[in-house]
């Protein structure tokens, strides 16, 4: 790469979802703190969606899944947007790339969603430097790994499993794919795709710190070579060395911060569950009347996040009957609402983004995990970062208000609690110490950077 007055500048690709966009974003700011200059591209959709601000430094800029006016719900069906997306994203990458060719600040390097390798065939094309980006834990993509080598056997017939660098997993402990086989079959095939040609991308980059998965990171990097980067959380929460850099400063959905701050500050500290459940999931009509009814039965305040897609699976007059007790909204500022000293612990669905900012942030869980990944996060935080429990699923696949409303006391004030405080408190300060300078993280940004200016 010829010397420039910046490092170079990157273009950042994410799935398009919010748990995609908000590590990838993050990462983008860390690269623009070392000298980068750095382009986030959204599909069309969620451009206009997000309404994102370029800055000096941090630009935005749009390709096509194909799906302009709608994104996902477009589609007839995931399989249809995933081919449609591989074959427009491919044709409105290249023009993306074209575009920027002729200016000052031509793309030289495409940090792309290892669930998108068509950017790697896009980057090579151009002889541009592409690095994947894995969102998921090393242990999750390890899983994935095995089972695209054929390492690991399909369906499952004994357990426990047993995988170099990972603890003694039973099956649900595994990702939803493989554990209810023939689930998602779109996505799966995605999940093991991610493998499909990531040993010809320049770098493989994965949003995790050493310190949290060193046997799982030890044992993959033996067949693949990863930099652990992250946490990929805004760096107020962390090292607090990056100007201005305090929220995602995107989203999906409209937020409601003022009102959840305001009603936070008025609540003693530790005293309140806060519950969510990402952006993508959508929760059974017993499933939210379960967690009504427990929240309502416990005896500690929550604030809940009920997607607007999910509220009309409230018991009815919910909102009315909890009165200051609870607060529901639609969608928070989570990094803000989990800094809060009202915060007491964390009801999650698990998502790998919500899990590490937990962990960043040394908040307790109560894990009532969904699909994909999130069972095996569950697993982790439970026995291996020991910071919080895993609620019990009943045979109709209902956690049930009893076993919610246990696991809320177990890790807002049973025998436990000091435990997974001082676990939680361990892996912030662990956290921290990664992304600040000369740690574990930091280093391998830089390693990153090198590789990439040498290249
Ligand atoms: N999030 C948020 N506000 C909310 C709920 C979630 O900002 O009310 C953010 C959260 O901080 C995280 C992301 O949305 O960064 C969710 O990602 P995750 O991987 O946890 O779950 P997904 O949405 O992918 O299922």
């Amino acid at each position: 790469m010829e010397n420039k007055a910046y490092g170079g500048h990157v273009l950042a690709l994410p799935y398009p979802g919010q748990g995609h966009i908000n590590p990838l974003l993050q990462f983008s700011k860390r690269l623009v703190s070392k000298g980068f200059k750095a382009t986030l591209a959204t599909t069309l959709f969620i451009h206009n969606t997000m309404k994102p601000q370029s800055s000096v430094s941090l630009q935005f800029d749009t390709m096509s899944d194909g799906y302009d006016e709608g994104g996902f719900t477009q589609a007839e069906n995931i399989q249809e947007y995933h081919t449609r997306m591989v074959a427009i994203g491919s044709k409105t990458l290249a023009d993306l790339i074209i575009k920027h060719k002729n200016t000052a600040n031509p793309i030289d390097c495409i940090i792309y969603d290892s669930f998108l390798p068509l950017a790697l065939e896009v980057a090579k094309n151009f002889g541009i430097f592409g690095a994947a980006f894995f969102t998921q834990t090393c242990a999750v993509n390890f899983i994935h790994y095995q089972v695209h080598r054929g390492l690991l056997k399909l369906p499952i017939t004994s357990t426990p499993i047993s995988i170099p660098g990972l603890p003694v997993l039973e099956l649900g402990d595994m990702p939803s794919y493989i554990s209810v086989p023939g689930s998602y079959p779109a996505y799966f095939e995605m999940v093991l795709n991610q493998f499909s040609s990531s040993d010809k991308a320049d770098a493989v980059l994965v949003n995790t710190f050493y310190e949290l998965e060193p046997e799982a990171l030890d044992s993959m990097s033996k067949v693949c070579q990863l930099l652990p980067i992250g946490p990929t959380v805004p760096s107020f929460y962390l090292d607090k060395c990056l100007e201005n850099d305090n929220d995602y400063g995107l989203n999906l959905f409209v937020l409601d911060s003022s009102v959840c701050n305001n009603w936070l500050n008025t609540k003693p500290e530790g005293s309140v569950v806060y519950l969510s459940f990402g952006s993508m999931a959508s929760l059974s009509n017993k499933q939210m009347e379960e967690l009504a009814f427990a929240l309502k039965g416990s005896k500690f305040y929550f604030l809940w996040v009920v997607k607007a897609s999910e509220e009309a699976k409230l018991p009815e007059k919910f909102v009315e009957e909890i009165g200051n007790k609870g607060l529901v909204v639609q969608w928070c500022s989570q990094l803000e609402v989990l800094s809060n000293k009202a915060i007491g612990c964390f009801l999650t669905h698990c998502g790998w983004n919500s899990t590490l900012e937990a962990l960043s942030l040394g908040v307790p869980m109560v894990g009532v995990p969904q699909w994909t990944d999130q069972t095996t996060n569950a697993k982790y935080f439970r026995d291996v970062w020991k910071v919080g429990v895993r609620a019990k699923v009943c045979e109709n696949g209902i956690v049930e208000r009893e076993e919610i409303e246990f696991c809320i006391k177990e890790v807002m004030e049973g025998e436990r609690r000091k435990d997974f405080q001082k676990n939680a408190k361990k892996w912030r300060d662990l956290a921290i110490k990664a992304i600040s300078e000369g740690g574990s993280s930091d280093k391998n940004i830089d390693e990153f950077v090198s590789k990439f200016i040498n290249s």
